[in-house]
C-alpha cells in the first residue's frame, strides 16, 4: 500500500474515531485524558520530527538551486517570474474571496447573541494571538529580511531571513572559482540527502501522527459552533475550491502548460500531508520530493521555488484573510468602502508573504489588518473555534499553489535551456 494512502486512512480514522468520541463521551474525563497525553504528544513529535527538517532544508536546497542555476541574469529571470507568479496567484485568490464573501455576506446572518457568546467563550485565545501579534508589520518586516546573523535567524526560524542568507550563498557559490565550489556543492548536496533520508523516516510514522493530530481536534471539536458559524465557513471553503478548481487550475494550464488533472493526481500527497499538518513548512520536504519525482520538475527548480513559496505564498491564506475581515466587518457592523475593501485585499497578500508557514501563522497578522480598516481586532475570537479546520483546508491550497509555481518555472527554465517538456509520473 502506497504511504500516502496510509496517511489518508490515518487521516479518516483519526477524524471518525475522534467525531465519534466527542459526540459521546464529549465530558468524560478520560477523553480529555487521551487526548492530552497520548494522542497530543503523538501528533505533536511527528510535526517536530518534520519542523526539524525544515532549516537544513530550505538552505542547502535554496543554495544548491541557486548555484544549479548558475548565472545571475538566469537567476534575475526566474527568480522575478517566481515572485511575480506568487503576486498574481495570491491576489486571484484574495478577489475571489472578497466577491464572494460580498455576494453571499455571511456576517450580516450571524444572530447578536451568538456574536457575543463566541466573543466571550474565546476572549483568551484572541488575547493570546494579540500579545504574539505584538511583533509588527511595517518598514522593519522588510529590514528584518537581511539577518544580522543567518544563525540566530535560523535559530529563531525566521525563514526569510534564512532564504535571504541562502541565496546570497548560492549566489556567491557561483562567483569563485568552479574548484573551490564544488565540494561545496557536493558537502551540501549530501547534507540535502540526508535530511531526506531523515524525513522519509519521519515520514514511515505519518500514519500515526496524522490520526492523532486529526484525532485531537475532532474529539475536541463542538459541531455545535461549525452549526453556528455555517454560512461563514461555507464561504471559506466554497473560495478555496474555487481557487483550486478555476483559479489554480488555469494558472497550471496557462503558464505551467500542464493539464490540471494530472497535476492534481500528482500532487495527492502533499495535499494530504498539507491538510493534516496545516502547515507549509512541514509539508516542503513532500512537496520537494513530489514536484521532482512525480511532476518532472527538476531539482534546482524545485529546490529553489518550493522553499520561497513556502514561505511567501499562501493562496488559501490571502482568501481566507479577505474573507474573514470582511465577514467580521459585517457582524460588527462596520461599513467598508470600496477604497478599504481594496486596502484589504492588498494587505491580505501582503500579511500572507509575512505569515508563518507554521498552523495558525496568519491569525496574528491578520487582527493587524482588521485593526487597519476599522473591526475590532478582538472579533477574532468569532472564528478562533473553526479556525483548525478552515487552516487545514487553506494550508493545502497554500502548497498546491506552491507546487503550481515550481511546474511554470520547471516549464519557463526548460524553455530558456532548450530542454524538452518535463515529463509526469502518470506518462513515463
Ligand atoms: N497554516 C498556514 C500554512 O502553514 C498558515 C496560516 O494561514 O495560518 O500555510
Amino acid at each position: 500500500m502506497k504511504l500516502h494512502t496510509k496517511i489518508a486512512i490515518g487521516l479518516v480514522a483519526g477524524g471518525l474515531v475522534g467525531g465519534l468520541c466527542n459526540r459521546f463521551y464529549a465530558d468524560a474525563g478520560w477523553l480529555t485524558f487521551v487526548s492530552d497525553n497520548v494522542a497530543y504528544p503523538v501528533g505533536q513529535i511527528f510535526l517536530r520530527l518534520l519542523f526539524m527538517t525544515v532549516v537544513p532544508i530550505v538552505f542547502t536546497s535554496i543554495a544548491v538551486g541557486v548555484a544549479g542555476i548558475g548565472d545571475m541574469k538566469t537567476l534575475g529571470r526566474l527568480g522575478g517570474r517566481t515572485i511575480g507568479y506568487f503576486g498574481l496567484s495570491t491576489l486571484m485568490a484574495a478577489v475571489i474571496g472578497l466577491t464572494l464573501v460580498n455576494t453571499i455576506k455571511p456576517g450580516a446572518g450571524l444572530p447578536p447573541g451568538t456574536r457575543d457568546e463566541l466573543m466571550a467563550r474565546f476572549a483568551s485565545g484572541a488575547q493570546g494571538l494579540a500579545q504574539s501579534g505584538a511583533q509588527e508589520f511595517g518598514i522593519n518586516t522588510f529590514v528584518n529580511i537581511v539577518p544580522r546573523n543567518p544563525v540566530a535567524a535560523a535559530a529563531n526560524m525566521e525563514m526569510l531571513a534564512l532564504i535571504f542568507f541562502s541565496l546570497i550563498f548560492g549566489a556567491a557559490l557561483t562567483m569563485i572559482p568552479r574548484e573551490k565550489a564544488q565540494p561545496v556543492i557536493a558537502v551540501l548536496e549530501g547534507i540535502g540527502e540526508a535530511v531526506i533520508a531523515i524525513i522519509n523516516m519521519a515520514m514511515k510514522l505519518a500514519p500515526y501522527g496524522v490520526f492523532a493530530l486529526i484525532f485531537v481536534i475532532t474529539s475536541q471539536f463542538g459541531w455545535g459552533i461549525l452549526q453556528q458559524l455555517s454560512m461563514y465557513v461555507v464561504v471559506v471553503l466554497l473560495g478555496l475550491i474555487l481557487h483550486a478548481t478555476v483559479g489554480i487550475s488555469f494558472l497550471v494550464k496557462v503558464f505551467g502548460r500542464m493539464s490540471p488533472k494530472k497535476f492534481w493526481k500528482g500532487i495527492e500527497a502533499p495535499i494530504i500531508t498539507a491538510f493534516s499538518t496545516s502547515s507549509s513548512m512541514a509539508t516542503l520536504p513532500t512537496s520537494i520530493a513530489t514536484a521532482e519525482t512525480e511532476l518532472g520538475v527538476q531539482p534546482k527548480i524545485a529546490g529553489f521555488v518550493l522553499p520561497l513559496g513556502a514561505t511567501m505564498n499562501m493562496n488559501g491564506t490571502s482568501l481566507f484573510e479577505g474573507v474573514t475581515v470582511l465577514f467580521l466587518a459585517q457582524v460588527f457592523g462596520v461599513e467598508l468602502s470600496l477604497g478599504s475593501q481594496i486596502i484589504v485585499v492588498v494587505l491580505s497578500v501582503l500579511t500572507a508573504i509575512g505569515a508563518a508557514g507554521v498552523p495558525g501563522g496568519s491569525l496574528p497578522l491578520m487582527m493587524l489588518v482588521m485593526a487597519t480598516v476599522g473591526v475590532p481586532p478582538e472579533g477574532i475570537a468569532i472564528i478562533l473555534g473553526v479556525d483548525r479546520i478552515l487552516d487545514m483546508t487553506r494550508t493545502t491550497l497554500n502548497v498546491s499553489g506552491d507546487i503550481s509555481a515550481a511546474v511554470y518555472i520547471d516549464r519557463v527554465d526548460r524553455e530558456m535551456e532548450g530542454m524538452a517538456p518535463a515529463v509526469v509520473a502518470g506518462d513515463r
